[in-house]
């Protein structure tokens, strides 16, 4: 192991008393797989206190020494946004364990101490495995181990997870770290000059409240509070009788920074501690494969410049949106035709006139509403195969990264612009796309306010009521404020929808830019298949049943003392609609 001391657990010490280990990581690190193989078969799995998140827990006898193992979540971060981030963090703040083994995938190495980084702030004594060490061998890169573990003052063990090498060392270093953990402490991360002012300021006010001060690292609690962490908040409304004073400071505080950094405190803390990463690997990290980074560095210049990155982006939407809606109109008239063609020749099995409810429900019930749904399959497929497409190149992480700002303001993600322009040409393709978006609190938003975007089948409407209403010198005009009035109440409704449905965090800005990569044809095809038969069973099954209550509903009671002559009505209103849509066809 490589360590700032030399102190090894070589000889194994006097000490006996049992050692508590969490493991944290980011999901896909290898978390699990180090887990198995230092406690074997003596593992038992439970749920965190009040969430259901997955507790597991193991136990490892390594040189004499009881060392109780806790998997914790896998998480990118330790913010509040997800219960197993709280999960981690309160198991970790709550119990006390004496040592964290964060198990670092060393191939995505800026990424993972992220989160890392997060943990030496929690001044929790701390061991970093780097496993996927053969991984970042195979990519070229130049981990200089002794420095990073210098730079942080945290214990480093290199493993490879899957053949189990490093298992041993890292146990080692558990007890070194377990029985020495002032030699240990975590290097601080030092912010900018006012941010470490405002904490300044905070941690008095802590310190008033004995109850806080023994509980939490208050420099951590310090920054949570600047950073408006909601969990945090509320953990302290339990913990004090009146703290009122501290959270109202805390707000000033994020105020100030916010003035002076033009952007919320979080951000602004967010930011230092990826600096701080990035510093750090410029030091410890060489690659010696850096063409194809070169190459992302280059295009990017372009693709994410303040400027540039938005006619780039533009050009890109629009190639989706015909993509999607021009190539997807033939079959999609193959396939309307096909249900049509089914229709009559199911239709003909019946006298004509027939009124057999068999013969409705058929035709009009299941042909009508499942076909209806099927009929979009086609745009459903080119969809996600351009979004296939620009997930798998990496340029949608850059297309969120500039749409954020903006998306930010009203409470979405990035990745929400992609479904509501695909709204304006069709609902039922947008909701499909907000799949895209991870948080379920971002999905349902998005498909709220979908139906505000004007769709193109509505065109068709407008172009028949507006000429009925307006003279033919506002008529673009209303045309236009039609589209606008839909994006602004769009607009209204996410913020209330934020703020009270799905009230929450704003998930947090895109950092990460995965290097480009020219996608597979193979991964693309997966996807689109996978996407086009999730619609298919969903319309079988679930679009099939609602078909079926909606034709019964739409048909029963049967009110013929009403009916009136609609065809001849259908008729005259056709041929009238017809002349004025070329009325209006004129100042277009
Ligand atoms: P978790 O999500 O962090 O629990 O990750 P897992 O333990 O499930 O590991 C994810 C995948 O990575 C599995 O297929 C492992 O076999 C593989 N894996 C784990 N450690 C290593 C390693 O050091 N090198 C390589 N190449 N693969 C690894
Ligand atoms: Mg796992």
């Amino acid at each position: 192991m490589l360590g700032p001391s030399n102190l090894t657990a070589e000889h194994p010490s006097a000490d006996t008393s049992p050692i508590t280990a969490a493991l944290a990581g980011n999901p896909n690190s290898g978390k699990t797989t180090i887990f198995n193989s230092l406690t074997g078969a003596r593992q038992h799995v439970g749920n965190y206190p009040g969430v259901t998140v997955e507790k597991k827990e193991g136990e490892l006898r390594h040189k004499g020494r009881a060392i109780h193992f806790v998997d914790l979540p896998g998480t990118y971060s330790l913010t509040a946004y997800t219960l197993e981030e709280i999960a981690a963090r309160n198991f970790i703040i709550d119990d006390k364990p004496n040592v964290l083994v964060d198990i670092i995938d060393a191939s995505n190495l800026e990424r993972n101490l992220y989160l890392a980084v997060q943990l030496m702030e929690l001044r929790v004594p701390l061991v970093l495995a780097f496993n996927m060490s053969d991984v970042a061998e195979a990519r070229g890169l130049d981990i200089d181990v002794k420095l990073l573990s210098r730079l942080l003052n945290v214990p480093i063990v290199r493993t490879i997870g899957h053949k189990g090498e490093g298992i041993d060392a890292l146990a080692d270093a558990v007890i070194a770290v377990a029985d020495s953990p002032e030699t240990y402490t975590p290097a601080e991360i030092n912010y900018d000059r006012e941010v470490e002012h405002e904490l300044e300021r905070i941690v008095p006010l802590i310190d008033k409240h004995p109850a806080l001060a023994e509980h939490y690292n208050t420099r951590w609690l310090a920054l949570k509070l600047i950073e408006t962490d909601q969990d945090v908040v509320d953990k302290i409304r339990e913990l004090v009788p009146d703290p009122s004073e501290l959270i109202e400071a805390a707000a000033a505080s994020a105020e100030r920074i916010a003035v002076h950094f033009g952007d919320s405190a979080h951000i602004v803390i967010a930011d230092k501690r990826y600096g701080f990463i990035s510093g750090a690997c410029q030091e410890a990290v060489r690659s010696t494969v850096e063409s194809r980074h070169e190459m992302s560095d280059r295009i990017d210049s372009i693709a994410t410049h303040h400027i540039l990155g938005i006619p780039v982006f533009l050009a890109l939407m629009y190639v989706v949106f015909k993509v999607t809606f021009a190539l997807g109109d033939p079959p999609m008239q193959w396939l309307e035709g096909g249900f049509a063609w089914l229709a009559g020749h199911i239709t003909m099995f019946w006298p004509k006139g027939s009124d057999s409810a068999l013969r409705s429900l058929l035709v009009d019930g299941i042909i009508g509403g499942v076909g209806g749904v099927l009929s979009f399959l086609p745009n459903i497929m080119l969809l996600f195969m351009a979004i296939a497409i620009l997930e798998d190149s990496g340029y949608m992480a850059r297309a969120a990264f500039i749409m954020d700002r903006l998306m930010h303001k009203i409470g979405l993600h990035g990745k929400s612009f992609i479904p509501m322009l695909i709204g304006f040409g069709c609902s039922v393709p947008a909701i499909m796309a907000t799949r895209t978006l991870e948080t379920r609190r971002d999905r349902l938003t998005t498909m709220m306010i979908l139906p505000l975007m004007s769709c193109g089948a509505r065109l068709t409407i407008y172009t028949l009521i507006i000429p009925a209403f307006f003279p033919l010198r506002y008529r673009s005009l209303v045309m236009w404020s039609i589209y606008l009035i839909g994006i602004l109440l769009a607009v209204l409704m996410a913020k209330l929808l934020r703020s009270t449905l799905f009230k929450g965090e704003v998930t947090p800005f895109v950092m990460e830019l995965p290097p480009y990569r020219v996608p597979t044809v193979n991964g693309t095809l997966i996807h689109m298949w996978q996407r086009g038969s999730m619609y298919v069973k969903k319309a079988g099954t679930v679009i099939l049943a609602v078909s079926i209550v909606m034709w019964f509903l739409a048909s029963y009671p049967k009110k013929k003392d009403f009916d009136q002559d609609y065809e001849s009505m259908r008729r005259r209103a056709t041929a009238s609609s017809i002349s004025r849509a070329r009325d209006f066809a004129g100042p277009l």
